[in-house]
């Protein structure tokens, strides 16, 4: 039976508690100890049981409870210390890089599809979500002026639990964002703020709500109100749920609807950094914008949102990128082409690898890679792959130069390390750990920690973890009602103080969950080893429709009920931000075996290193960058394999012979004072090394340097006089475009003889002929390097040219020189391409011209 009225009672906060108030709204608790601690007082259970959400926990914690505390001294003045320092670093606008603080009108807008940033909020999946959430954090530790703009999922990501037979089950539990540290948005007359976006003829109307991430602000939208159909309604049900149909729809709202809500809300913005292709849409709605308000053409347009865009692609699987039919696209875009001034047709080409071609789909990597001038892979090798991937796009440049760099993840170190281990860092780094994690100064200062106390806050922290996994492997088999032998067995299953390795990251196949379980008999002896056993934890969700990854799980799970395994190997369901944080402080060893190159980044292994865990892993991702004798250990050399069956035998042989002999004997391996140096001196050398590289603060200073500053100087240059700048380049890209048929390196010259030696002066001419266009609006370089057995370049650096003189008109030498500082077997070519000091970069328009 339903109600005729619905209402809601909640405690009365206390006068001497209104702080609370304010510190449950602002998402700064998660990286703060002493507000989390603040909120495991008010009532430890009711703390876990909320998912760590400190506003249900407020709403829901007994009238009694509050009053006791009102009366607390002890409590009432860590309230006060910890809203203090809320206070403070609210109020701070210093920069500790910029020269201290950040230029004017200098604002970005940030685009992901997916946030994890508390684990109260469960609108992410996986390593994208973190990496976004983690960027927020650092904008705002870092003071960089900085808007997150994403969806608000009414379902969110799924909850994980097994059936008997370890097979996956899903649970979706509806968002109460009332219930949740955000807040609905209203305009000065209490009116909702709400935006539309056109679905097929119909608006989709939807709301806005604000989460405060320190302080930088994250804007999700909410398609679930009344006014809205059904079926529309449900745009942001689910976190990557439904078909493609529902998956562009969604895009339309993030992109489309997220440019028009920080229009709505008169947020000015420099730059606009595009997450994956889900947001790639946001580029075609801020050409829009512009057109309408200033009355740009849609070339004029397009240089202002190209020259000032970044795009950051995360995956390196051609499957991971969204394509969508040319009819889905034609129905939701119609009118829209219109409002951009330009064609279907036109629309459709920019999201293709071959523009013309009618079958292929709209890909949105493509249509962000055409419409922003900064690109990037999420690591050195993913960059190397994103340039092999989408070439094409770029068909006259070589595979070397595609507009893709690198800037590699980090993670948000005070998110993740344990507030025991914060305590360490306090103690013998200083504050600089949290406050400048990337300097490679502060983190010498680990030399400082003792041997034995960096253990044995260890030694508590793995002691923790394995009374955590306890707990809940109880509470998942009582769940499925298991036998008493059975829980009996849970709550003693692995042993505090012995060597534990965890795998714990979502079941995508290319992870290969069961590489371990390649040998069973031979897994069998390294668990069982008489002097030197290994226990290890596995946790991880397969995506709903990923049959293959579900059966990894339900592999493993089967182990786990094996006689040798029994209480050595466990499964933890439900692997999300909580467990991550008890799995990565816990840990001694970080296992990591993906498929190389198909892990993008990777992050998790971070947390881990920072918490001073050892990582085992594959030299894919951020671990190919990192790895160095002494910080870790590597999986074979780097290999890539074209036969899956010979890479998992060669791997798992790899894997199991550091766990027969390095890594157990370097772990019990103890002195007179029971101390395993060499493990200590390995968990020191990686704290040094990683700490500092690979942290969110870093990132985000690579971020602002390469992408956000540059781009942010081009919008002023490009909008100055009411977009002068832009009218002027919008026009010359035009003419270019019409023009560069004509243009032609003719005859490229140079005076070699014989063999060279090495440091001698190489004189180049070439004749070119430009036709319309000017030397002045090109840019000629001398393009040299090694050749390999095959004739091709395998490396180059390029050489400027400079116009000579004018031999007829429109045909001009150029002149350019270089030393010989490479011996072998060398090459050289002439390229010719369009420059304007307002583009992003001289690859933005795609076109070259060879000699
Ligand atoms: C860090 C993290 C990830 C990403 O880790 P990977 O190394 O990319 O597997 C995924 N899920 C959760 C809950 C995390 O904390």
């Amino acid at each position: 039976m339903r109600p005729t009225i619905s209402f809601e009672v909640r405690p009365k906060l206390p006068p001497a508690l209104e702080p609370l108030k304010k510190l449950a709204s602002n998402l700064w608790f998660v990286w703060n100890p002493e507000a989390q601690e603040l909120w495991q007082r008010i009532d430890v259970d009711l703390w876990r049981k909320s998912r760590y959400n400190p506003v249900a926990l407020l709403n829901q914690v007994h009238q009694e409870r509050l009053a006791s505390l009102a009366e607390d001294g002890g409590f009432i003045a860590q309230m006060e210390r910890a809203a203090s320092q809320l206070s403070q670093y609210m109020s701070t606008d210093y920069c500790p890089f910029l020269g201290g603080r950040a230029p004017e009108n200098f604002t970005v807008a940030y685009f992901s599809a997916e946030y994890g940033m508390a684990n109260c909020l469960p609108i992410y999946s996986g390593g994208l979500g973190m990496l976004s959430g983690d960027h927020l954090k650092s904008a705002s530790d870092l003071n960089i002026p900085l808007v997150g703009v994403g969806l608000a999922y009414r379902q969110g990501y799924f909850t994980q639990y097994l059936d008997h037979d370890g097979w996956q089950q899903e649970e979706y539990a509806a968002n109460d964002f009332w219930n949740m540290p955000m807040k609905l948005l209203h305009d000065d007359q209490g009116q909702e703020i709400r935006i539309s976006v056109d679905i097929e003829g119909r608006p989709l109307i939807a709301r806005a709500w604000r989460i405060d991430v320190g302080r930088v602000p994250l804007y999700l939208l909410d398609s679930g109100i009344e006014e809205n159909p059904p079926d529309l309604r449900d745009i942001t049900f689910q976190l990557y749920g439904g078909d493609t149909q529902m998956r562009i729809r969604q895009e339309i709202l993030l992109g489309i609807g997220g440019v028009r809500l920080l229009d709505k809300l008169g947020i000015t913005y420099s730059v606009i950094h595009m997450n994956e292709g889900h947001s790639a849409f946001a580029a075609l709605e801020r050409i829009r914008l512009l057109r309408q308000k200033h009355g740009l053409n849609f070339d004029q347009a397009r240089e202002i949102v190209r020259a000032t865009g970044c795009f950051t692609t995360h995956t390196p699987v051609p499957a991971g990128n969204d394509y969508f039919d040319t009819d889905l696209v034609r129905r939701h875009f119609q009118g829209y082409v219109g409002e951009l001034g330009i064609s279907m047709p036109v629309l459709l080409g920019y999201g293709r690898v071959h523009p013309t071609d009618q079958n292929e789909p709209l890909c949105m990597t493509v249509l962000a890679l055409r419409l922003s001038a900064f690109n990037n892979g999420v690591s050195e090798l993913h960059g190397q792959v994103s340039r092999q991937m989408w070439k094409d796009v770029w068909p006259h440049f070589p595979e070397e130069d595609v507009p893709i760099g690198h800037i590699t993840n980090g993670v948000h170190t005070s998110t993740w390390i344990n507030p025991d281990i914060a305590y360490l860092y306090n103690r013998y780094l200083g504050p600089g750990w949290m406050e400048d994690p990337d300097s490679d100064a502060v983190w010498q200062g680990v030399d400082q920690i003792p041997d034995s106390e960096l253990w044995q806050m260890h030694e508590r922290r793995r002691a923790q973890m394995v009374s955590e996994v306890r707990q809940r492997l109880v509470r998942q088999f009582k769940r499925r009602g298991g036998s008493a032998r059975e829980l009996a067995v849970c709550a003693e299953s692995l042993r505090p103080d012995r060597l534990t390795i965890v795998f714990a990251r979502r079941f995508a196949t290319y992870k290969r969950a069961v590489l371990l379980l390649y040998d069973i008999d031979r897994l069998a002896a390294i668990v069982n080893h008489p002097e030197r056993p290994v226990q290890f934890i596995f946790a991880g969700k397969a995506h709903p429709k990923d049959n293959e990854g579900k059966e990894f799980i339900r592999r493993i799970v089967n182990l786990t009920h094996d006689e040798r395994f029994r209480g050595k190997i466990v499964f933890v369901e439900d692997y999300d931000m909580g467990l991550a944080r008890y799995l990565v402080q816990g840990a001694d060893v970080w296992l990591n075996n993906p498929r190389r190159p198909l892990e993008a980044c990777g992050t998790s292994g971070m947390k881990a290193a920072a918490n001073g865990a050892l990582n085992l892993s594959v030299l894919d991702g951020w671990w190919a960058e990192a790895f160095q004798p002494g910080i870790g250990w590597q999986i074979g050399q780097g290999e890539e394999y074209e036969d899956e069956g010979v890479q998992n035998m060669l791997e798992a042989g790899a894997l199991y012979r550091l766990l027969e002999n390095d890594v157990p004997s370097m772990f019990y391996y103890r002195d007179d004072q029971g101390l395993p140096r060499e493990w200590i001196k390995h968990m020191k050398n990686c704290l040094r090394v990683v700490c500092p590289a690979f942290n969110s603060h870093r990132m985000v200073e690579d971020y602002v340097e390469m992408a956000y500053l540059p781009g942010g100087l081009r919008y002023a240059q490009l909008s100055r006089d009411d977009f002068a700048g832009a009218r002027e380049l919008g026009g010359w890209v035009s003419m270019v475009m019409e023009n560069w048929s004509q243009v032609q390196v003719q005859d490229v010259t140079s005076p070699i003889q014989g063999p060279l030696t090495w440091g001698q002066e190489v004189e180049v001419r070439a004749k070119v002929r430009l036709g319309q266009l000017t030397p002045s609006d090109v840019v000629c370089d001398i393009y040299t390097g090694q050749l390999g057995p095959f004739g091709l370049f395998t490396d180059r650096r390029t050489f400027g040219m400079q116009p000579e003189s004018e031999i007829e008109p429109g045909l001009w030498l150029f002149k350019g020189s270089f030393a010989c500082d490479a011996t072998g077997r060398m090459g050289l070519r002439v390229r010719l391409a369009p420059y304007h000091a307002g583009l992003g970069s001289k690859y933005s328009l795609g076109l070259a011209a060879w000699g």
